[in-house]
């Protein structure tokens, strides 16, 4: 019988976490009790260590990619995005206020300052924010140098004074952000977020009063009105994304205009690093974007969020937060597989998957850790005789008969293969030892990882697991990923954030839930694993993975068409997916959203074109992309 899914708290983790999981049934690991590899989630609130990454067993999920921190410290950001200006222009890279970095670009940020001061336009105020700290810490806002006061590293940004506001109250927007993978990039924005008030009302006569600049949560809920009713806002600081979106509607504000440049913003940001950051399909992590939007409707990225807060504060952090985390877990897709951990394997005599299972179907870039290691784990597990308990090894390595490169895939194909229940010995192909077809492949690696729907426990308990291997491989939609890490090197600052692991993973459908799972009522969506898939004319994207387009509250964002599909799959195409950003702003402002409520409904019902295609976020139930936009 298959063990319960197990869950690893650091520093006793965050309760929301805890308290959804028990409810699904997981167990909290127990140092005690557990092994040490006998977890299925591990979820950090700071970095994970090199180790981690390297160490990781196929049923092992980190919360966190490795090497991020190009975004979620406010000077990477900055300097990210200044790169990416430069690179790709200021028509899409324009969302995030000018930004000095001090003290090195003190000189550049004098010469900004005096040549608006000279220029005598409007007053420009200013905000001074230490690089590394966060929750609204060491913060203050100038409009005059003399006021410019630090000791430590800060970055010095453009103080958008004219925000949005709510009866006479600045607020943000916290936008929850998964990224599913980096390789190939797959990213969903949580339709529920959180929007943050400031407690007193916004004044630019009175710089000094955090209350009514600044909207973290941690600094209001101290303030002298955070208990107070405040005009419309209402008690406390917060709102749920659903009154956010309720408000908009009620001032006749185009909502859906302002949620693609949202979905926009944090592609463009996260094409920023994604080229850098290591394959790890056994990672996830939820950014939360920080977002001001102006009077003008213009969202701005204030900063992303390396382990956004889930505290429950109020009513709306636990309406959001635990529905956030549900969906999540749905999104990680655990399946039956992940439940048999290390004893499964023994039982039937697999030895741990290697992490480089993938690199069979390797593609150049992403950049690589250190090689994989053999963990104490695997010694003890194998006792140093994997060749003995795995006999198709001899059957797919020929070394001598191979040249570098065949013997480098041959050799992924045994540490792939014999980690594996011998499903079919077809796939072994004699002459060489690579596995007979690209289908076949991917059926064994998803024996492991694979796509299969979520299965309901209480039929799986009753398999075996060699019977489910079996009614694996019948499932024709098997993928996976197909990229793998090549390069060693990284600094020794990034060593902290940074780690590798290959073993594949994807999503699927999230429509069968098991026990335990939270009950949202999804909408009949196609979730391109299970569904042929309308393609352009292209056989490339032939057998290629479709993520699904929403998981819960989760709505894909990236891919968002079959072009950036295309540009994602193997190395980054940057440049390609950039385009289609362009085609799509260019688009929008065009023709912007003139979506009818009847059209999208009979759309919805007719259209054939659903089965691939992005997803606006914004309506409980999003249509697609091409349904909101008129013919021209
Ligand atoms: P922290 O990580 O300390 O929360 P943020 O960059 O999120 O730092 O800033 C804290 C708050 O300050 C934001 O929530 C927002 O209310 C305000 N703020 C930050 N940057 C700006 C800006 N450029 N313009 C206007 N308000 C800002």
């Amino acid at each position: 019988m298959a063990a319960s899914l197990v869950f690893r708290l650091h520093d006793r983790g965050p309760e929301v976490v805890r308290e959804v999981l028990l409810e699904r049934g997981w167990e909290e690991y127990d140092q005690e009790e557990q092994e040490e590899e006998d977890w299925n989630l591990y979820w950090r609130g700071s970095a994970f260590h090199n180790s981690e990454y390297h160490n990781l067993l196929p049923w092992q999920r980190l919360n966190h990619h490795p090497k991020t921190v190009g975004i979620t410290r406010k000077d990477c950001l900055a300097r990210n995005l200044r790169r990416m200006r430069a690179t790709f222009g200021t028509a899409l890279y324009d969302f995030s206020p000018t930004a000095f970095i001090l003290p090195n670009d003190y000189t550049r940020f004098l010469s900004e300052y005096n040549n608006l001061r000279l220029a005598g336009g409007p007053s420009v105020y200013w905000i001074c924010k230490p690089v590394d700290l966060s929750r609204g810490r060491g913060i203050f806002i100038f409009e005059d140098i003399k006021d410019l006061v630090y000791d430590c590293s800060v970055i010095v940004q453009r103080y958008i004074s004219n925000p949005l506001l709510i009866s006479g109250y600045k607020f943000d927007l916290r936008i929850y952000a998964c990224v599913k993978s980096f390789h190939p990039l797959t990213v969903y924005l949580h339709q529920e977020g959180l929007v943050r008030f400031a407690t007193e009302k916004y004044n630019l006569s009175s710089l000094r009063n955090l209350y009514a600049h600044l909207t973290n949560t941690s600094i209001n809920k101290f303030g002298p009105f955070y208990k107070a009713a405040k005009e419309r806002v209402g008690r406390g600081c917060k709102w749920t994304m659903s009154k956010f979106r309720h408000f908009l509607h009620s001032q006749d504000i185009n909502e859906l205009l302002l949620w693609q440049r949202i979905n926009n913003i944090v592609t463009l940001t996260l094409l920023a690093i994604a080229p850098s950051v290591p394959s790890c399909p056994n990672c996830v992590e939820l950014f939360g974007f920080d977002i001001l939007v102006d009077v003008a409707l213009k969202p701005w990225l204030l900063e992303v969020n390396y382990s956004p807060a889930l505290t429950l504060d109020c009513q709306a952090d636990i309406t959001v937060k635990r529905g956030l985390i549900g969906d999540l877990i749905d999104l990680m897709n655990y399946t039956f597989i992940d439940s048999l951990r290390e004893r499964g394997y023994r039982r039937h005599g697999y030895k741990k998957l290697c992490l480089r299972a993938n690199r069979l179907l390797h593609v150049p870039t992403p950049p690589v850790l250190s090689k994989f290691k053999e963990t104490k784990f695997q010694e003890r597990k194998s006792g140093g005789q994997s060749s003995r308990r795995l006999p198709m090894i001899k059957t797919l390595c020929q070394p001598e008969k191979m040249n570098k490169r065949q013997s480098r895939q041959h050799a992924s194909v045994a540490d792939t293969q014999r980690h594996f229940p011998p499903v079919d010995s077809n796939q072994i192909n004699a002459t060489g030892g690579r596995l007979a077809n690209k289908t076949q492949r991917d059926k064994s690696l998803n024996l492991i990882f694979g796509p299969c729907p979520r299965t309901n426990m209480s039929v799986v308990k009753r398999q075996t697991c060699l019977a489910l291997a079996q009614r694996l491989t019948d499932n024709r939609s098997l993928h996976v990923s197909e990229v793998t890490n090549n390069d060693d090197t990284e600094t020794e600052a990034e060593v902290e954030r940074s780690g590798e692991a290959d073993a594949s993973s994807s999503i699927h459908d999230t429509r069968h839930r098991g026990l335990g799972f939270r009950q949202t009522k999804l909408p009949d969506i196609n979730s391109g694993s299970h569904t042929p898939v309308r393609m352009e004319r292209t056989t490339a994207l032939k057998g290629q993975h479709f993520p699904p387009l929403r998981v819960g509250d989760f709505i894909r964002t990236f891919p968002f068409n079959a072009a950036t599909l295309r540009a994602s799959r193997h190395e980054l195409d940057v440049k390609v997916v950039i385009q289609e950003l362009h085609k799509l702003t260019a688009q929008l402002a065009k023709t912007g959203y003139r979506l009818r409520r009847e059209e999208e409904r009979v759309n919805k019902e007719t259209d054939g074109e659903k089965d691939f295609d992005a997803l606006l976020w914004g309506p409980k139930d999003p249509p697609l992309l091409s349904q909101c936009f008129k013919p021209t």
